[in-house]
């Protein structure tokens, strides 16, 4: 095309006025010429005509053309231009029409330009009207304005607070969120206003530490306290990402910021609880300690620093180890200490311990687990005491215990041959009196024999020096003869054998086994006042046998089920003063079997009876 450099056509550029006159009629914006001050309507391109419903225009003046716009200034405008000769503009003007000539009538958008328009010697002849469409242009930004309101909603539904800063730092969006805390319009928050809300001690954590972050392009990370309108303070939690425009370009953070004063309060609290539960602890005058579920020691009260060096107590990261602890004792320990966290169980322990003097002292240490709501575990906590002067006392009992029932042992010995002997030489006297006498005091004696062999067997037990004679038995005969030699001394009562285990062998002290089975029918038999019945099972596997002694008696409370095969041990109760006893059998017979391999355990119902229970495992292992 040819054109100069004002882009107009050169002048005879159009052939006709015919071309011109196209181009105008065909071109897609608005196009008028309004002649003199009243705006006498000349011409009009075929758009503009839509506009107007393609009503009567030509030569009419402008307000009889369109009286509808009287009032709304645009008559005034068209004056103006007229007279001044400087072009006005009109934006985003409306108008409704069949657009497409497809018979829908839709809207669209126009600007407008008022310019004067003049003769060949430049005075003012008319107004020209030319308006390009911009609904493109104006349902964009329709749409963006949708857009930001939906965002500035759900942005200000967000029970957080939310916020974007540019790449300045500057602030340049906050949500209601944010706005309600502080009390101040969202606006007050922009730039750097929002920086005035941080608690004055926290400003400068809060800057540098978003500094840091602007510098390296990193996520921000920040907790700190707001002041709220209500005067409270709150604790946020400040999170943001750096922000980039589609081409890559840095644009700043966007982020959030989370109401943590609950979790903060907690904190604070338990911080409160953990520095009350150390001075106890520290106060308290036994040795305290607390571990994790790892094993690592977490916490030692100041009584183990005055009890042991705690330095060589435990390895460089925590965990107990054998260094302190007597070597006749430590692996035990250590074994029964890892066992117990395995298993998260209970455990008491009785051991000697280096203290500072390097002198050995006993300590008696309790752990317990302490387990999350998940049944997780969350570790231990334990304390321990110096039980030296109990153990020194309990030897010295042992000792007399042992000692009093080895002096006993040779007068009774001696007593039971002379009554057996008596018993023999007056077999078939005829003499009631004298009978009945020598049977009661065989009775008795044996009584006191077994007593004593009890009281012998726990001192040789608590030594270590209970020895076993280990022979290959045939248990079948041992469970019957022990019940025949026990159910010639209980005439009330009636035990019943099921023989059912055959030719089951196990390798055992058969006077020891014997004894656990004695000690297990008298026990059912004196127990049992009001009933006459005694029943003894064996069940076997593969593996072991099951032997069950069942009565029909007093049977025992659950609470004391755990405690009956300790050492004296005896159920307290209306009960108690019916039925003779040290609580020492039940101790030696669980002892006994568990120098066995074997297992005992009691099932009972209080007023119903009581099964006691005794396993040994089968010889060879697996027959
Ligand atoms: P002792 O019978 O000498 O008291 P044991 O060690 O044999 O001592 O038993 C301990 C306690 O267990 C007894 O005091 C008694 O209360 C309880 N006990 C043992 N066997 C039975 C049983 N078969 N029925 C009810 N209670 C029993």
């Amino acid at each position: 095309m040819l054109t100069n450099t004002t882009g107009l056509p050169e002048s005879g550029f159009f052939q006709t006025d015919n071309q011109l006159k196209h181009l105008v009629m065909q071109a897609p914006a608005l196009m008028a010429i309004l002649r003199k001050r009243e705006g006498i309507c000349q011409f009009f391109n075929p758009v503009f005509a839509k506009v107007w419903g393609d009503r009567d225009m030509l030569n009419k003046s402008m307000r009889l053309a369109w009286p509808e716009l009287e009032g709304q200034g645009y008559f005034e405008r068209i004056e103006r231009v007229y007279d001044s000769g400087m072009p006005e503009y009109d934006y985003d003007f409306r108008a409704r029409a069949d657009w497409n000539n497809d018979g829908n009538v839709t809207e669209a958008y126009f600007d407008f330009v008022y310019a004067p328009y003049r003769d060949d010697d430049g005075t003012i002849e008319g107004v020209m009207i030319i308006g390009v469409d911009v609904t493109g242009k104006v349902h964009a930004r329709q749409q963006l304005a949708e857009q930001q309101q939906l965002f500035n909603d759900i942005t200000d539904a967000a029970g957080t607070a939310l916020w974007m800063v540019d790449a300045q730092g500057n602030m340049t969006f906050v949500n209601k969120t944010w706005a309600d805390w502080t009390g101040q319009p969202k606006e007050a928050h922009l730039g750097r206003g929002w920086v005035e809300f941080v608690m004055p001690e926290d400003r400068e954590q809060v800057i540098s530490s978003y500094l840091r972050s602007t510098t390296q392009y990193t996520p921000y990370q920040v907790d700190f306290k707001v002041l709220r309108s209500d005067g409270k303070i709150q604790w946020v939690a400040a999170t943001g990402r750096p922000r980039y425009l589609p081409n890559g370009e840095f644009a700043g953070y966007v982020g959030s910021c989370m109401d943590i004063t609950d979790r903060k309060k907690a904190e604070q609290k338990r911080q409160d609880n953990e520095a009350l539960f150390r001075t106890i602890a520290d106060s308290a005058p036994v040795l305290i300690w607390m571990a994790g579920p790892d094993m690592r020691t977490t916490f030692l009260n100041t009584s183990w620093t005055r009890f042991a060096d705690v330095a060589s107590l435990l390895s460089d990261d925590g965990y107990l180890q054998s260094n302190l602890i007597h070597e006749a004792d430590a692996d035990q320990v250590l074994k029964r200490y890892k066992q117990a966290f395995s298993h998260q169980q209970e455990f008491y322990l009785e051991y000697r311990m280096q203290c500072r003097d390097g002198s050995y002292r006993w300590v008696g240490m309790k752990g317990v687990p302490r387990l999350a709501v998940d049944g997780s575990l969350e570790g231990y906590i334990g304390s321990g005491m110096d039980i030296t002067e109990m153990k020194e006392l309990e030897q010295i009992k042992n000792d007399f215990i042992g000692m009093a029932s080895h002096e006993l042992k040779t007068p009774i010995t001696s007593i039971k041959a002379y009554v057996q002997l008596l018993l023999s030489m007056y077999k078939n006297t005829e003499d009631a009196f004298l009978k009945k006498s020598l049977t009661t005091v065989n009775k008795q004696v044996n009584k006191l024999t077994r007593l004593i062999t009890d009281f012998l067997d726990i001192s040789k037990m608590e030594s270590g020096r209970l020895s076993l004679n280990y022979e290959q038995l045939l248990l079948n005969d041992v469970l019957r003869e022990t019940i025949e030699e026990v159910q010639h001394t209980a005439a009330q009562h009636n035990i019943i054998y099921t023989e059912n285990v055959g030719n089951f062998t196990v390798h055992a002290d058969r006077d020891r086994i014997a004894q656990v089975i004695i000690n297990f029918l008298t026990n059912a038999i004196k127990y049992s006042p009001q009933s006459s019945r005694v029943e003894v099972n064996a069940a076997r596997t593969d593996e072991e046998v099951v032997v069950a002694i069942k009565d029909y008696g007093i049977g025992i409370k659950a609470e004391d089920i755990d405690k009956i095969f300790n050492r004296f041990y005896r159920v307290e109760g209306r009960n108690e003063q019916n039925f003779s006893g040290f609580g020492i059998g039940l101790y030696v017979a669980a002892e006994i079997i568990r120098r066995h391999n074997g297992r005992v355990w009691v099932e009972s119902v209080p007023g119903k009876g009581s099964v006691f229970y005794f396993t040994l495992p089968a010889y060879p292992q697996g027959v």
